[in-house]
């Protein structure tokens, strides 16, 4: 049998050729991104397996309600078939309720419920550190134009509506989160889907169910982050591998 061709390896993924022209295989692994105050933070084990299904989860959701996404099918505990597309270079990034840079760089004080969600664009680039950038440089510099970038904020509304209302039903709320955005072609026609991967490597989830439970005791007490995310995530969504004991829900069919 032939070896398989490796396209890429990044820091959480490993992209192999896709069965057919015009897909790929992404294989998730255990390893998380190196942050800003850990430069090669220890692997979480199981994190791949159940980022693959909970990715698999949100996309084929997405696709069930019409926002398109790389998303195909799910091929094995750790990997899934997508389409192959161009990544705009760029990390797009929603925000509902004020974190980590809006805090520390703008000085809104963390958990204000912002009056509208905010999109952000990060250049990416991992030796820049990722910047944020400006509409201005995107279109300025060539890495998408003015209708992309409109179709990137519908896009990212959509998935934002969609993710804040799953997460919402499961107890969490969705601080904020990223995703990233790849041109296909059909035919003529150039659209743009969501890509990569949707878990909680990109989503800032707080714990509604834990801030309830606490309020009891002490009054208004604030949500913070999900303990143990990637297992209390998959558990509360019912998004389980299938060595559990437990049955899986169906996941929804796109
Ligand atoms: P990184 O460390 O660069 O974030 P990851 O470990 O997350 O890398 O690997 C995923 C890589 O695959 C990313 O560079 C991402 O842009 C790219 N990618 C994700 N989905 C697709 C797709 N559908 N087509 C092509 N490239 C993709
Ligand atoms: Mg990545």
């Amino acid at each position: 049998m032939a070896r398989r061709k490796k396209v890429y390896e990044g820091s959480a993924k490993i992209l192999y050729e896709g069965p057919e022209p015009g897909t790929l295989i992404q294989y998730f692994k255990d390893d998380t991104a190196p942050t800003a105050s850990d430069a090669q933070p220890a692997p979480v084990e199981g994190k791949g397996v159940l980022n693959n299904r909970l990715s698999e989860f949100f996309m084929a959701g997405l696709n069930a309600i019409g926002v398109p996404t790389h998303f195909i099918r799910r091929v094995n505990m750790r990997e899934q078939l997508v389409r192959m597309a161009e990544i705009l270079p760029l990390q797009i990034v929603v925000r509902n309720f004020a974190a980590g840079e809006l805090t520390e760089k703008l000085g809104i004080p963390e958990g204000t419920a912002l009056p509208r969600p905010i999109v952000e664009y990060y250049y990416k680039d991992d030796r820049l550190s990722n910047p944020m950038v400006a509409e201005e440089h995107i279109v300025a510099f060539g890495w998408a134009n003015q209708q992309d970038l409109d179709d990137v904020v519908a896009l990212a509304l959509r998935v934002n509506d969609f993710l804040s209302g799953v997460m919402l039903g499961v107890g969490i709320r969705l601080a904020d989160f990223r995703i990233e955005v790849g041109r296909v072609w059909e035919g003529d026609f150039m659209r743009l889907i969501v890509a990569d991967e949707i878990s909680p490597d990109s989503c800032r989830l707080w714990d509604l169910r834990a801030a309830a439970e606490r309020s009891e005791l002490q009054p208004g007490a604030e949500p913070g982050p999900m303990a143990d995310v990637y297992q209390e995530l998959a558990r509360r969504l019912g998004v389980m591998p299938s060595n559990v004991t437990h049955p899986a829900k169906p996941t929804v069919i796109n």
